[in-house]
């Protein structure tokens, strides 16, 4: 923790502040305040580092002397005023604490690398000014002398605010630019240019005006508004059914608190899952689209740098963005909306590992400022805290229009199996029919499969052999387009084998199914029908997925195939048909999670239907018809599904009635992965807080990924800071192998 010694002698207690040095190498060391300089935490700093000076970020600060040696001395403050807000430094510090992670990790997420290196800086340009109308006294003496003068005088006279950038004279005037301007004509001015992240403006967007709302939206819009004048309100949680008109609501109520003179903050699952919600947003916001900010992934450095200064200037008013958003720097926030707050991805799967809702409403907490969590499935956790009076619940029970909820058929595919004689049935009679009906009558379908590539595996027929990654603990997965097994968790390519490598049956065949080939099948049942599909694969050429929405929008494709990618907030009124081909997908995994998932898909896969002026269909195919999760589903049963599903979570003392984690041992050595996970079980039973359920050590379901052998062990308990601390003081007191690395997972959702 020490940057290096300078033996000056120590006259009084020095204040010091720690530092996160910037840079990959994470190093925080402590330096000495000079005396009268008013460093706070959250503070950009320039450091001697050995011969050099770096720039870092201020943790923290302490009164603590320095002990047997001096420390350097901070050499200067960069900003005057802390880059992290004072409030977001406390939702670090609660992160740091609660999910155990360092504070380090946690500043890295707070001040994104883009804001923190100095490489990065505001891009500027030179305008050139005119204060008043030149005289034609001086115009009539540079037409004479100085033609080129005269035409960048005459250009300023008439532009705008007597206003231009320099580079619009054209090349090689600088010269001539430089005279008018030591003649005293002109005048240089330097001005920021935000690189605008959406400036190769892919469509135009036309500004949407607001709905007149019905009785239920209007309602929840009140309890929104009312919110935000209060000091401490509760959060709320707006359950509406698919199609009962969220979005209008979220729109109005964020114009509501852009009037208040306070900010909003909007969080989406992930910005490329869910365009139409951001582009609903920048239609209604479309009059004021520079105080609009969309932060996301693709983002350059450039980019974000100056979205970023945006928002903390407080220029940019609404933020959309997906989970690392909630850090963004707002000033006077008045309202966060989180948007389908049931969705994993709001889990962060590195260092350090929150969970984006949960952050959002602490934040939401320290801000004091309204907080509404929106979903047609709402998570467990989020549920039981309405049922415990810490949330507050408005329902929107009835689709926007007066629409009725799509009528869901659940299909029986062990009967369908029987009829085909045990060969592969992919759609059911009752599906097909379906479908052709659409066709008859021009309306769209949609077919949902929650599968990548032509078929799950090869297997032998013969042996069983099935062709597994030498890496990772699962089988390969056939892709037609390049004739190739891949490997879904590391991306690991194997060529097809001709023979079974096992019993060189030449016979091995392929398993299951994928979206090419519901595609291949239905060109032949179907042969009049265009359709495309929507997977990762199919989807890896920029802008594919926008196109194909387009042109599934303007009719120009009847039937959309997709994996989980279509699952989410899409809006086709004309589609009057989904199909879930295997509604079983993700129901026989070991996570006490999969009924609720399940649950959760059927519902926003079959919300895609019917969201116009017609009537919707939804067929389930499943082998399992009378599971409760598909059940609830088809009667659009949420209150049900949560009562039977938290009745088996509290008898088992699940999430949302302990908490769980997971603590995770890797190694690319199966048996020192395995002891480190033993010794630590060890310990951790030594001195546990008396409420922890500690689990078996044992290897994870993925035993096997990217090479590394994996073994876990999962904790729960009432009090989740108990639980972390008991954890990290096992972990701080325990010396781990270099080749093992452990991690521990609070709150976690993956149990793989
Ligand atoms: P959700 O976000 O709950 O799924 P949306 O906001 O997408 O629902 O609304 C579904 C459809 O209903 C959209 O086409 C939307 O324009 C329309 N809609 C929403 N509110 C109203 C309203 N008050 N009157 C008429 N149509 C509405
Ligand atoms: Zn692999």
């Amino acid at each position: 923790m020490v940057a290096g010694r300078r033996p000056i002698p120590l006259t009084t207690r020095l204040s010091t502040a720690r530092v996160l040095i910037d840079g990959p190498s994470e190093l925080v060391f402590d330096y000495a305040i000079p005396a009268g300089l008013p460093v706070q935490p959250g503070c950009r700093v320039r450091v001697p580092l050995r011969r050099k000076s770096a720039h870092g970020t201020v943790l923290a600060l302490s009164d603590a002397p320095p002990e047997d040696f001096a420390l350097r001395e901070l050499e200067a403050l960069v900003d005057p005023e802390p880059l992290i807000t004072p409030t977001l430094l406390k939702v670090g510090q609660w992160i740091a604490g609660y999910y155990g992670s360092s504070l380090e990790s946690v500043v890295r997420s707070l001040l994104p690398e883009a804001v923190r290196t100095e490489e990065n800086s505001a891009k500027t340009r030179r305008i050139a000014v005119l204060d008043a109308e030149p005289s034609a006294e001086t115009l009539a003496k540079l037409e004479k002398k100085a033609p080129r003068q005269h035409v960048i005088l005459n250009l300023l006279a008439h532009a705008p605010d007597r206003r231009l950038a320099t580079t619009d004279f054209g090349e090689g005037s600088s010269a001539a630019i430089k005279s008018l301007e030591k003649a005293g004509h002109l005048r240089i001015k330097l001005e920021e240019v935000r690189r605008d992240p959406e400036a190769d403006g892919v469509e135009e967007i036309l500004e949407s005006q607001p709905l007149a709302l019905n009785p239920g939206q209007a309602a929840a819009l009140e309890a929104i508004v009312a919110r935000i004048g209060e000091p401490a309100p509760k959060p709320l949680l707006l359950l509406g059914v698919t199609g009962s008109g969220k979005t209008e609501v979220y729109l109005q109520a964020a114009r509501r608190t852009l009037d208040l003179g306070k900010t909003v903050l909007v969080l989406v699952p992930e910005i490329a899952l869910t365009p139409q919600t951001v582009r609903r947003f920048k239609a209604r916001f479309a009059a004021m689209q520079d105080q609009v900010a969309v932060l996301h992934s693709n983002l350059s450095q450039g980019e974000r740098f100056d979205e970023w200064h945006r928002i903390r200037k407080g220029k940019a008013r609404i933020v959309i963005g997906a989970r690392s958003a909630v850090f963004a720097p707002l000033p006077d926030l008045g309202l966060i909306l989180v948007d389908e707050e049931h969705e994993n991805s709001y889990k962060q799967e590195n260092p350090p590992r929150y969970h984006g809702r949960d952050v959002a409403v602490l934040r939401a907490h320290f801000e004091g400022c309204a907080i509404v969590l929106g979903t047609a499935t709402p998570s467990l956790e989020s549920w039981q805290n309405t049922q415990s009076g810490k949330y507050d619940l408005v329902r929107l029970d009835q689709r926007a229009d007066g629409q009725s909820m799509p009528l869901v058929r659940v299909v029986d595919m062990k009967l369908e199996a029987t009829k085909n004689k045990g060969g592969l049935t992919i759609l059911s009679d009752k599906l097909r029919t379906a479908l052709e009906r659409r066709l008859e009558k021009g309306e769209q379908s949609i077919l949902f499969l929650n599968r990548r590539g032509f078929a799950r595996s090869l297997q032998c027929p013969q042996c069983g052999y099935v062709c597994n990654c030498p890496h990772c603990s699962v089988a390969l997965t056939y892709h037609r387009t390049d004739d190739r097994l891949v490997c879904h968790v590391c991306g690991h390519q194997a060529i097809v084998p001709r023979k079974c490598p096992g019993c060189k049956d030449p016979s091995i065949i392929l398993q299951g199914y994928g979206t090419q080939k519901v595609e291949d099948v239905l060109q032949k049942l179907l042969p009049t029908a265009k359709f495309a599909r929507i997977d990762a694969d199919a989807m890896r050429r920029k802008h594919a997925l926008r196109d194909t929405l387009n042109a599934f929008k303007t009719h120009k494709i009847d039937i959309l195939i997709g994996t989980q990618m279509i699952a989410k907030g899409l809006h086709f009124p004309n589609v009057t048909l989904v199909g879930i081909l295997n509604a079983d997908l993700g129901l026989h995994v070991p996570d006490f999670r999969a009924g609720e998932r399940t649950f959760q898909l059927l519902t926003q896969v079959a919300g895609r239907a019917g969201r116009g002026e017609l009537e919707g269909e939804v067929i389930v195919q499943t082998f399992t018809p009378h599971s409760p999760s598909i059940q609830f589903a088809r009667r659009h049963d949420f209150d049900g599904f949560a009562e039977q599903e938290l009745e088996f979570r509290r008898q088992f003392s699940f999430p949302p009635y302990a908490h769980c984690a997971v603590l995770t041992a890797r190694s690319n050595h199966e048996r020192r992965a395995e002891f480190t996970l033993q010794n630590l079980h060890k310990r951790l039973q030594e001195n546990a807080p008396p409420d922890l359920v500690l689990g078996e050590p044992l290897p994870s379901p993925l035993i096997r990924s990217h090479g590394q052998f994996r073994f876990q062990i999962t904790l729960r308990s009432h009090h989740a800071r108990t639980l972390t601390r008991h954890v990290q003081q096992v972990l701080a007191r325990t010396s781990l192998p270099d080749d093992v690395t452990v991690v521990f997972d609070m709150d976690a959702l993956n149990f793989s």
